[in-house]
């Protein structure tokens, strides 16, 4: 693998602004001797302010609105997540597509919105169970990345996530060869959109654990890994930190 890898860390709606203290500066210190590597905490809103990240590690916003301001109750602009020191923001993932309803119309509105601000959108994408079973993935993939990326000059600051649905928060890690084609199909479809896009890094989402961490980092086309449910242990968290660190 030529990049620097990303862990990053999807905490989804849990801990307080103290415990994200607490956290942090627990991960500052059981993790050593870390090269070549970034690690994205993506907290809550209201942790966002509660502590100053410093390189390798860096903060992200689950989400936002794309407007920069104006009569949207309970949303939340990049302007103020961006004025809060964070660095990346995540759109576009399975849960707000698939709870919340979001659309890829709306992803992209975002994405632009968050590009136009200096901030790193991280986009995820990936098929459902049925897609799968349809022989859909590709298409799906395909369709979510075109539309997300609607009028975007350049790609230059985006990661995306690859994170099959039905391996996020179920224990089920989708197998290497899948991973490896849904990798390399999505670096298809960006360089047929953008030749100049081959340093884009592509994570994988979806039951990251210590024990497959040094396996999966290791899969033709992954650059890292977006955790949910393994990132909120400190534990576990650190183990696939200093499993990708030695890679
Ligand atoms: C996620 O929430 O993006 C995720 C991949 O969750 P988990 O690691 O728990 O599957």
């Amino acid at each position: 693998m030529n990049f620097t890898p990303i862990i990053a860390a999807n905490w989804k709606m849990h801990k307080t602004p103290n415990e994200s203290i607490k956290f942090y500066e627990n991960l500052k210190s059981s993790c050593k001797n870390l090269n070549n590597i970034e690690i994205i905490l993506s907290v809550p809103f209201t942790s966002l302010s509660s502590f100053d990240a410093e390189p390798p590690f860096f903060k992200a916003a689950q989400n936002c609105h794309w407007e920069d301001s104006g009569a949207f109750t309970g949303e939340i602009s990049v302007q103020m997540i961006k004025e809060l020191g964070t660095k990346y923001v995540i759109v576009g993932h399975s849960e707000r597509r698939h709870i919340f309803g979001e659309k890829n119309s709306d992803i992209n509105l975002k994405i632009i919105s968050i590009s136009k601000s200096g901030l790193k959108p991280i986009i995820c994408v990936g098929e459902t169970l049925s897609d799968r079973e349809n022989n859909n993935t590709e298409n799906v993939l395909n369709d979510q990345l075109k539309q997300a990326l609607k009028n975007m000059k350049d790609i230059d600051n985006i990661t995306i996530a690859y994170e099959p649905v039905w391996a996020i928060g179920t224990g089920l890690t989708a197998g290497e060869n899948q991973i490896k084609s849904a990798h390399l199909k999505i670096k298809e479809i960006l360089l047929g959109l953008y030749p100049k896009s081959q340093d884009i890094h592509v994570l994988y989402g979806g039951s990251v654990k210590p024990k497959n961490a040094k396996s999966l980092i290791k899969v033709p086309g992954v650059s890292g890994f977006l955790i949910g449910g393994a990132s909120l242990n400190i534990n576990s968290f650190t183990s696939i930190i200093n499993n990708v660190n030695i890679i």
